[in-house]
């Protein structure tokens, strides 16, 4: 068990190395590199065997010339007459041939009349025919028209390669046969030699090159193995690990892409994180608030004032968790992308006309002024629910955060600069100082904490009919997202003890 498990992994690895990148590119560039030297030496080989059977014929010749010479100063010596049986007389003269030379004497027929250093007596014949000789008459002619030029050769292996040169042999003008001299063609076995040298380099070569690219592109893919390993390291809890990679080339590129996802994911994860524990702690809040009033009342007997008392702050807290679960529901579907916008034609006025009616009897409550400014009409395309939560939502804060009194007033107006419609809810509340002014719009941002629940206040202060359910500190964000749902922004401007503006920008329909 143990082992087929072991010789799977050994397979799996084996298997995994032949299909890695590294090795394909290592590969690939050995067969590359291997097309380029075979064909390179092929060339090379080429060269050698023309340099080396010239060098051989160059050879021939002279010794040709030399053995002719010979063979004229013996005639010479010996006197012999041309007229008297000349062919016979010359074959029979004892010519110097070297070793490994094979030198064959002919009539001008062709006739093979001696030869030297032949294994056979077919193989003069045969070097004879192969060469195809001229059919001269003998005396017929002179000794230009049938000279052959030297290069006209055949080779024959005996157990090396050896080269066949003729020349005509002319006695006082006339031809009386053919010397024909065979020498082998690379006696230095200059080629095998070049084979094997160059079979050997091509070896090393491509070893080499082998070695070298798959330590290349082991470096240059080292990248590739920095990801997979971060990747690997990188659980739902830690995204922490980054892989820092600065170099200039498309996997630094691709390790630059790959930080950048993982801070926006740890920042989602974060906040997502972050909202849960939020979340929590403002529905463990009112839970505790309810938990501690229905323990007062039910401690001891108690007069029905008390248990009106404790039952209107159970109702209280209760409102405040339906619209706390409310938004929290909302969020939650938004940062799913499951809200689908029903979009319309609305105009931007009557909207905000109709969320100034609906929040008129809220202001009346506490004496403030609601009124509404200019309210031209102003096409725009959007979902006339979440518009109007977001427009309400803005007159809410207006309403809830301003002092009761006959001087406050809350001002709810509409316009359009530039292709952009806009819609501003201002008041002259309690403002914001400008240091809370940049984090408004966070979930559960709150200014003032303490104006949120405090479970161990409560039990003295008796809720009123109408104060208003403490804030949750989602009203915001919820704003933000649905301007930018509609392509469009949310600003504020604030003053502390003057009031504050906020000015929602919409693209208008044109
Ligand atoms: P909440 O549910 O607490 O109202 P919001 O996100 O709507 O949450 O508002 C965040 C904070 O901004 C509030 O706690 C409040 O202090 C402040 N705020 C919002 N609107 C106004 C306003 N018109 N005047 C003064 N403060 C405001």
């Amino acid at each position: 068990m143990k082992l087929s498990a072991g010789v799977e992994r050994f397979f799996t690895g084996f298997t995994s190395f032949f299909r890695s990148v590294r090795f394909r590119l290592s590969m690939w560039f050995v067969l590359v590199l291997a097309a380029i030297l075979v064909v390179f030496s092929a060339f090379v080989y080429y060269r050698q065997v023309v340099s080396v059977r010239d060098q051989a014929a160059a050879r021939i010749v002279i010794r040709l010339r030399e053995l002719n010479a010979y063979l004229q100063r013996a005639v010479h010596d010996r006197e012999i007459g041309a007229t008297a049986s000349p062919t016979g007389d010359v074959s029979s003269i004892q010519l110097p041939v070297q070793e490994e030379e094979v030198l064959i004497f002919s009539d001008p027929n062709g006739k093979v009349l001696s030869s030297w250093g032949t294994s056979n007596a077919q193989e003069a014949d045969s070097v004879i025919e192969l060469l195809g000789l001229p059919t001269v008459q003998a005396g017929a002619s002179q000794p230009g028209m049938v000279s052959m030029p030297a290069t006209t050769g055949v080779e024959i292996t005996k157990p090396v390669d050896y080269l066949f040169l003729p020349t005509p042999v002319f006695v006082e003008n006339h031809l009386i046969g053919w010397m024909v001299l065979g020498k082998p063609v690379d006696p230095d076995r200059q080629l095998p030699r070049l084979v094997i040298t160059l079979a050997l380099a091509v070896a090393l070569a491509l070893l080499i090159a082998l070695g070298g690219g798959y330590l290349l592109s082991g470096r240059a893919l080292w990248p590739v193995k920095a990801i997979t390993r971060t990747a690997r390291q990188i659980s739902e809890t830690d995204l922490n690990q980054r892989l820092n990679l600065h170099t200039r080339d498309e996997l630094g590129e691709l390790a630059g892409t790959f930080d950048r996802m993982l801070d926006r994911l740890q920042a989602a994860f974060n906040r997502q994180r972050q909202f849960t524990a939020d979340a929590s702690h403002e529905l463990r809040t009112p839970l505790t608030i309810i938990g501690l009033e229905t323990g007062r009342a039910l401690s001891s007997a108690r007069s029905g004032e008390d248990y009106r008392r404790a039952l209107h702050v159970i109702q209280s807290e209760n409102e405040f968790m339906a619209r706390l679960v409310g938004e929290l529901l909302t969020l939650a579907r938004m940062d799913a992308g499951q809200v689908n916008l029903k979009l319309e034609e609305i105009d931007l006025s009557d909207l905000a006309l109709d969320v100034v009616e609906r929040y008129a009897p809220l202001a009346a409550q506490k004496t403030i002024r609601l009124e509404t400014g200019d309210l031209p009409e102003l096409p725009i395309q959007g979902d006339r629910q979440y518009l109007a939560q977001m427009t309400g939502n803005l007159v809410e804060n207006a309403i809830k955060y301003s002092p009761d009194g006959p001087g406050q007033w809350v001002r709810v107006e509409t316009g359009a600069d530039n292709g952009t419609a806009w819609v501003r809810v201002s008041d002259n509340g309690q403002g914001i100082s400008a240091d809370h002014l940049p984090h408004l719009f966070d979930r559960f941002y709150r200014v003032d904490s303490a104006r949120s629940h405090n479970p161990e206040n409560n039990g003295d202060e008796e809720p009123e009919d109408g104060d208003e359910i403490p804030g949750s500190g989602l009203g915001l964000s919820i704003v933000q997202w649905i301007a930018q749902m509609h392509h469009g922004t949310v600003t504020v401007e604030s003053q502390p003890g003057r009031g504050t503006t906020f000015e929602v920008q919409l693209p208008i329909k044109n």
